[in-house]
């Protein structure tokens, strides 16, 4: 018989790794439930070796350094961790939240429920082009978890936002050679990340669009380029690899098909004073949610989630104090 937890956080983003954290330094009972085998959401899939500017206190940390303080402050109190462990419905049964998961009929209960589950499953946009599937993996890839796999080879990164620039960036001083290919003159990242691109030996191909692939007897790759303005123009570029940097697509949010009655919208869930959604006791917290004003930031998620979990401590046990300050304990 599976007990009972005071707080069940469903999606072990940042979001809902820092909820899980702030629910046990207020003393719950916690669970943070994830789908993948890994804790981190999109900073840890997507993006790890990407740097990040805008979390409060942590200047230029990576996507991995980051998962890394988040999991060690998560480490500080006891918190049950489920990975690998998709929720596949959210039931009200009375006062208890019956969370269904992916491979059991028995349900995980819990008092009040944090929904931190972000924007979906990640897919990224495709290079259209014919050989697509039979090229990925044999030189084309969308991720790039580990840049050291591309010492000393020629790399070519296609995208203009902060994803491709950032990649570009980072691969130069790693890569013999990295090409920028764009199909616009300018570059859509932030700033700062073209500035920094600046200072690169990067090669900026523009506007050109990638028509065709050829894989050669040795593995390289023979891209066809055409000039977006002039499409007399072919140039042919030889690279080991290729990048993808399109950005990504979501399927769609697990909980939209969940039994649960939520309120969405384009954006999201709906929520009120940026947390609560219609339902007692079920709160929502990070990307998933939506409301006037709403950034998808790692900062708003960090900033719902001890509204949140204060919430909920306030809904299921009314007399319980307020939150106080973490500085006030003596560890
Ligand atoms: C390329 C890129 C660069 C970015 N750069 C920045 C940046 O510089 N600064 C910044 O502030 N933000 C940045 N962001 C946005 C930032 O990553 C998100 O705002 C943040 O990750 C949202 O956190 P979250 O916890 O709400 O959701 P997510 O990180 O999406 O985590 C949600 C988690 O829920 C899990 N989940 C989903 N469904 C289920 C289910 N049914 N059962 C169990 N688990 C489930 C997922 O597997 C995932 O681990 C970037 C995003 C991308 C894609």
């Amino acid at each position: 018989m599976e007990e009972m937890y005071d707080i069940i956080i469903i999606g072990g983003g940042p979001a809902g790794m820092f909820a899980a954290f702030y629910a046990s330094l207020r003393n719950q009972k916690v669970l943070l439930v994830e789908a993948l085998a890994d804790l981190g959401g999109q900073v840890q899939t997507l993006y790890p070796d990407k740097k990040i500017w805008d979390v409060a206190g942590l200047p230029g940390v990576t996507g991995r350094e980051l998962v890394v303080h988040l999991q060690e402050q998560l480490g500080k109190f006891p918190v049950t961790v489920k990975t690998q462990t998709k929720v596949t419905d959210l039931v009200a049964d009375g006062e208890t939240w019956l969370v269904q998961v992916e491979g059991t009929d028995e349900a995980i209960k819990g008092r009040a429920v944090i929904l931190a589950t972000g924007k979906g499953a990640f897919e990224p946009r495709r290079l259209q082009v014919e050989n697509e599937s039979l090229l990925e993996n044999r030189g084309l890839a969308y991720f790039a978890p580990d840049l050291s796999v591309y010492r000393g080879k020629k790399v070519a990164v296609l995208g203009g936002g902060d994803a491709a620039v950032d990649l570009a960036t980072e691969l130069d001083g790693v890569a013999a050679q990295t090409y920028l290919l764009h199909r616009r003159d300018q570059f859509r990242a932030l700033e700062q990340a073209v500035l920094a691109l600046e200072q690169t030996g990067v090669v900026k191909k523009t506007p050109l669009k990638v028509d065709q692939v050829r894989q050669e007897s040795d593995g390289t790759l023979d891209l066809t380029l055409s000039h977006v303005k002039n499409k007399e123009e072919v140039i042919h570029l030889a690279v080991d690899n290729l990048l993808v940097q399109y950005g990504f697509s979501t399927k769609g949010m697990d909980a939209m098909h969940w039994s649960v009655d939520l309120d969405w919208d384009a954006a999201g869930l709906i929520v009120q004073d940026h947390i609560r959604t219609k339902q007692a006791r079920l709160f929502a917290i990070g990307d998933i949610t939506s409301y006037p004003g709403h950034s998808d930031l790692i900062a708003t998620g960090f900033g719902q989630a001890p509204a949140a979990v204060n919430a909920a401590i306030e809904a299921i046990n009314p007399a319980s104090a307020g939150p106080g300050h973490s500085s006030s304990l003596n560890l």
